[in-house]
């Protein structure tokens, strides 16, 4: 055996009530490095599963020394779970996907050979977006197309089925923030850069538990967390406002001293409603803001654990 083989693989897994497949599916992904006889590690991480998911990783892991069990304290979502699989992870590389299987494990040993020819960061992109209803597709669209825009970092079809270094693992683990959205790290830090493409599979079991407030939540803190673009619209707005406001005002002025004066109730609505309009915007915009920075400054954990269990092998 060549001695690259020897450098470990980790794969981290968020789990939320996937208690149903959760075995076979990692049976599986473990059946896929065996065969392609990488060293790997799984770390799952319980993210304050309702069902018996904790139960069956656990003892999962009792079983099998490359298998790490995290059980978060309560559900804190994928995002802060990825980060604590994040932390646990011990390997060389360190591949992200989803319980599910609809990040299709075959490409796993693509993944690897992708980073051993020099690749730091291996990014999985949806050929087609799968069997999604349609108003998750159009969600998602929009959800892009907003990050895309106010970021310019290219988020398309991006997922988070991805391979990432040792270096950029700990590169992440620097960014102090506590609320975080992963595929915008990743884009974030940069580094040699590679993507694959792969068609999402349907899911193994059970339905998506992403509703559509997380969606928006999501959406919201990915744009929130890498630019202030929405604030500068505030700004840039309020002086458009008010170059029409002096427009308005003389062409008022004249009407009066011309003595045209008339009842201008349609301009005052509609200047109000406008005015209203935007200044509610801007608020709730600065709002969102504020509700970050106050999110930020508080510095809680992102995560608790309440439960670590790893059997321990020799280590040589
Ligand atoms: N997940 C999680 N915490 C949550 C929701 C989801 O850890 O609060 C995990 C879930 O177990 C799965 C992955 O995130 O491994 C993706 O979730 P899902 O398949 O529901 O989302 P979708 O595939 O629709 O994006
Ligand atoms: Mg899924």
């Amino acid at each position: 055996m060549e001695t690259e083989l020897q450098k470990k693989i980790s794969i981290v897994v968020p789990v939320y009530n996937e208690g149903a497949h959760i075995r076979e599916s990692m049976a599986c992904v473990g059946r896929i490095c065996e065969d392609a006889s990488i060293l790997y590690e799984l770390v799952l991480v319980d993210d304050g599963s309702k069902d018996n998911s904790w139960e069956i990783i656990s003892a999962m892991a009792k079983e099998d020394e490359r298998i790490t069990a995290v059980r978060l304290s309560r559900n804190f979502g994928k995002e802060p779970a990825l980060c604590a699989g994040l932390d646990a992870a011990s390997g060389d590389a360190v591949i992200v996907m989803d319980a599910d299987l609809q990040h299709p494990p075959q490409f796993i040993p693509e993944m690897v050979r992708l980073w051993k020819e020099g690749a730091e960061v291996v990014e999985g992109v949806k050929s087609s977006r799968g069997k999604e209803k349609k108003s998750y597709r159009f969600c998602a669209k929009l959800f892009y197309g907003m990050i895309n825009k106010a970021t310019g970092i290219e988020f398309d079809n991006a997922s988070d089925f991805k391979l990432l270094d040792r270096k950029v693992v700990e590169a992440m683990k620097q960014m102090p923030e506590r609320m975080t959205f992963f595929r915008g790290m990743s884009a974030w830090v940069g580094f040699e850069r590679t993507t694959f493409e792969f068609e999402v599979a349907e899911r193994v079991v059970g339905a998506s538990k992403w509703s559509l407030k997380r969606l928006i939540t999501l959406a919201v803190t990915a744009v929130t967390s890498y630019t202030s673009a929405p604030l500068h619209c505030i700004t840039v707005l309020g002086v458009v406002m008010f170059i029409g406001a002096i427009i308005l005002g003389i062409q008022t002025l004249y009407m009066k001293v011309a003595g045209y004066a008339q009842d201008g109730f349609t301009t005052v609505i509609l200047l109000l409603l406008l005015i209203g309009s935007m200044i509610m915007m801007s608020l709730g915009i600065i709002g969102l803001y504020l509700m970050k920075i106050y999110h930020e400054i508080k510095g809680r954990p992102r995560y608790l654990t309440s439960r670590v269990i790893r059997r321990k092998e020799e280590e040589k």
